[in-house]
């Protein structure tokens, strides 16, 4: 599913370009246009869900496969490794939550400290 008025469904789809990280038949990863730290790039879904407030059980295998691809792709961008290394992970969720952007993602963030936000 697809909301033709989501940004990221646009990025998804290619019709706004964004630096790739990685794409699967599942997600799409690109580097977030705004870091806020030294590696910064956003995990999402291609299926179009609005945040983690929609949620369900059956979301659960796919947020999991989201969960796992974010430490390979972490070091796939030059996150160092655990436990020296390491990188944030965070999904920000309603207005009250910060959340701008209402299709799910998940921010990977990373590199040496200290970071401009968070
Ligand atoms: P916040 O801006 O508070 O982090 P979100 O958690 O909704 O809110 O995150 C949306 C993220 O999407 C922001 O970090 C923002 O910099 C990023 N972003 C917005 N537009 C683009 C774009 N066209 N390409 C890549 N990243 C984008």
């Amino acid at each position: 599913m697809h909301d033709p008025n989501c940004l990221f469904c646009k990025i998804v789809d290619g019709k706004i370009p964004s630096r790739k990280v990685h794409e699967d038949d599942e997600f799409f990863a690109f580097h977030d246009i705004r870091p806020a730290a030294p590696i910064h790039f956003l995990i999402v879904p291609k299926h179009h869900v609005a945040s983690m407030a929609q949620v369900t059980d059956e979301h659960a295998p796919m947020l999991g496969r989201m969960l796992a691809l974010a430490p390979r792709l972490a070091l796939q961008e030059g996150c160092n490794p655990y436990p020296d290394g390491g990188f944030r992970l965070v999904v920000n969720t309603g207005t009250e939550g910060g959340q701008e952007v209402h299709h799910l993602h998940l921010h990977v963030l990373g590199g040496p400290r200290p970071w401009a936000r968070g």
